[in-house]
């Protein structure tokens, strides 16, 4: 309980819970991304490329300039002894009064030898006087750094318990420090060492735990050998796909090869189909239904939302209108009688295929004969599936469809003993989405392209990182934007405003707008999948582009480019991000998140939060993998060798394997 904590109060938690930190473990878990080391320095030594810190009194007045809403600017002289600076910080209009003529403060920015000025990004008004190592965190919900790191601080300094999900003769192998001195290094640093050496153990900690449950549900699916008898004519597939309006590329092909030799060969189906956003993993999927449906058994498929469940559903039923299959939808949504319905009908093989969301793993939903499980977008690596499959009964096959780019050598690791499949080639209609960089300035050019492209029948998808701006972080929001376009537009273009914070219902209704070609432009935050499906959509718009990572953006413009039309995605940013360039030169998601994990690289001692699937509050997959490796080996080890019964901590984090998590 965070109330436990000395000196915190509602309105903190409140700007805690916003972080996801909801418990004092939470909270010691929330790392810093980086750490900013405070030397002072002499203006005569000071590198102009580098932030440094310089010492010295207020020599004069301070200034401040309000120059927009959330932006206003602090300029003053800076007497070091030998030299007379101008000094400027931006956003810190709050410390004026602390800032008196004469008072010695610390500055720490860039220095501009040339102007004599000092652009400062922080001003310490107790001057630093030895080397000081400085924890950066990530904070975006009003909370100030200066009251983070005194809860922080309260928190450690109470020796709140911390469990060590490592088992003690592998600390003692590998020499750890402890963790309860590992999470005091890393918010409250000495040295660079002491930061290593507790990084080092909090990864290995993270990865083990995560190898840990990997290991342990192999292992439980070892053991079983289940034989589904399944007799498949090739002639039956091809007439299904026959009926398609398209052509299946090469690597879709390969893919249902793949499945249909998993099918008839005695060992159980346990595939991964690793694919970029619209590759068209979708009807790979169907007509793996469709084969396990033609050889006697049902099926089921399983997406992260409402919104996906829907339009699977919604296709399939169309795709295979001619086709004698039932398939019904169930999600948290389905009216209470259609759902009794539907179970009933589902244990009597009455329904062949179930489309649905988490819902479908609900104890009461049982089949007569299920024989395949398909799970789209498959955001927990099937970490989760041993639950459900085994209240199920039967470990029947499986198959798993995943957007998220990773090298396969990393992918073999983490899934073991999963077979994988990629597809790499997209389908032949394509072309790559047209992506540009702009600032807010260029919103007028924005707005026209945008207009542009409705006149030609066309829809567009506009992105904002947040609903509302509560705690005046200037970013853009969806509901400004829609005034703002209202405006633009004098409210002639039909708008709709999507987030995850309204009702099924609503955004069921929102999304079938869009679908129709009522609505015209979707305001949406990044919680609308990645999977939705609206070919006719030609643009994206993303505002404050710079808050995500390149994966995430990359996952957000494969909403659009779905046919055979030019299609532009737009990136708003006013801050200098090279790394957006990327996106614009490349439209291959896993080159762009190698490049973002390099791009990342050793000058922030930890990575910023990897975005999707596999979020980790520490390690690095790209720059650990070691570690990875070895947590790999040491997890199996431990799961063979030791009697986990006498390891509660491991015990608990198995037990506690669920699918939501
Ligand atoms: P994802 O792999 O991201 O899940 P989808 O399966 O949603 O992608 O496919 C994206 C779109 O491409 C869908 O509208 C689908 O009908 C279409 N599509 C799939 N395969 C092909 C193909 N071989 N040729 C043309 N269009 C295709
Ligand atoms: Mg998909």
């Amino acid at each position: 309980m965070l109330e436990e904590i000395r000196g915190i109060g509602p309105k903190t938690i409140l700007s805690l819970n916003n972080l996801g930190i909801y418990t004092i473990d939470d909270l010691l878990n929330y790392f810093p991304y980086r750490y900013n080391v405070f030397l002072p320095t002499s203006l005569i030594n000071a590198s102009e490329k580098d932030n440094v810190l310089i010492n010295g009194c207020v020599e004069n007045p301070i200034k401040v300039f309000f120059i927009k809403r959330n932006l206003n600017k602090l300029s003053f002289k800076l007497n070091t002894g030998k030299e007379l600076i101008n000094v400027t910080i931006f956003n810190r209009a709050f410390i004026k009064p602390n800032l008196i003529v004469g008072k010695e403060i610390s500055v720490y920015g860039k220095y501009n030898k040339k102007n004599n000025t000092f652009i400062a990004n922080d001003i310490k008004l107790t001057p630093i006087l030895k080397e000081t190592i400085e924890p950066v965190y990530h904070l975006n919900s009003g909370l100030k750094k200066s009251n983070f790191v005194k809860i922080m601080n309260s928190a450690l300094n109470q020796n709140f318990y911390v469990s060590n999900n490592i088992p003690e003769y592998l600390m003692n192998k590998y020499n750890f420090v402890d963790k309860v001195t590992a999470i005091k290094e890393i918010h409250n640093p000495i040295n660079l060492k002491n930061i290593k050496d507790s990084k080092l153990m909090l990864i290995y900690e993270e990865l083990f735990t995560f190898m840990l449950k990997m290991n342990y549900l192999k292992s439980c699916q070892k053991d079983v050998d289940n034989y589904y008898e399944r007799n498949i004519s090739k002639k039956d597939i091809d007439k299904f796909i026959k009926t398609l309006t398209f052509t299946l590329t090469k690597d879709q092909v390969n893919a249902l090869e793949d499945i249909y030799n998993d099918f008839n060969n005695p060992k159980r189906m346990n595939r991964l189909i690793l694919g970029d956003v619209g590759s068209g993993k979708t009807i790979v999927a169907f007509i793996a239904l469709y084969m396990n449906y033609i050889s006697g058994y049902q099926g089921v498929m399983m997406a992260p939302t409402e919104i996906l469940a829907k339009q699977h559903y919604d296709n399939m039923i169309n795709l295979f209108k001619d086709f004698n299959l039932k398939i019904e939808l169930l999600t948290s949504s389905t009216l209470k009688k259609n759902r009794l319905d539907i179970l009933k009908r589902l244990e009597n093989h009455e329904i062949d295929v179930l489309i649905g969301t988490h819902s479908v793993l609900n104890e009461e939903v049982k089949f007569k004969r299920l024989g395949l499980v398909v799970t789209d977008e498959q955001h927990r690596f099937g970490v989760n599936q041993r639950n459900m499959l085994q209240k199920k009964g039967k470990l029947c096959d499986v198959l798993y469809l995943s957007a998220t780019p990773i090298p396969r050598t990393m992918a073999l690791t983490i899934f073991g003993d999963m077979d994988i499949t990629e597809i790499k080639t997209k389908p032949s209609n394509r072309k790559p989405i047209k992506t540009m960089l702009y600032k807010n300035s260029e919103i007028k050019d924005v707005l026209f392209q945008m207009l542009e492209e409705i006149k030609q029948g066309h829809q567009v998808y506009v992105v904002a990182p947040l609903i509302e701006d509560e705690n005046e972080t200037g970013l853009e929001t969806v509901n400004e934007l829609k005034n703002k376009i209202d405006i633009a537009f004098n409210k002639k273009i039909p708008i709709d405003i999507l987030h995850g914070k309204l009702k099924n219902k609503e955004k069921e209704t929102i999304m079938n707008n869009f679908k129709e070609n009522k609505t015209k432009i979707l305001i949406s935050t990044t919680v609308i999948e990645v999977g939705v499906d609206v070919k006719n959509a030609t643009m994206m718009i993303i505002f404050n582009a710079e808050r995500f990572g390149l994966s995430t953006l990359h996952q957000l413009r494969g909403r659009i480019g779905r046919n055979d039309l030019d299609s532009k995605c737009i990136l708003i940013s006013d801050l200098d991000a090279p790394r957006l360039k990327i996106l614009e030169e490349s439209n291959d998601g896993f080159y762009i998140s190698e490049k973002d994990f390099e791009l990342r690289g050793p000058g922030d001692l930890f990575g910023v939060k990897q975005s999707g699937d596999m979020e980790f509050k520490i390690a690095n997959l790209k720059t650990d993998f070691k570690i990875l490796k070895q947590c790999a080996i040491d997890s199996k080890e431990f799961l063979e060798k030791c009697n986990i019964n006498e390891y509660p901590i491991q015990k608990n984090i198995i037990d506690s394997i669920s699918f939501i998590n």
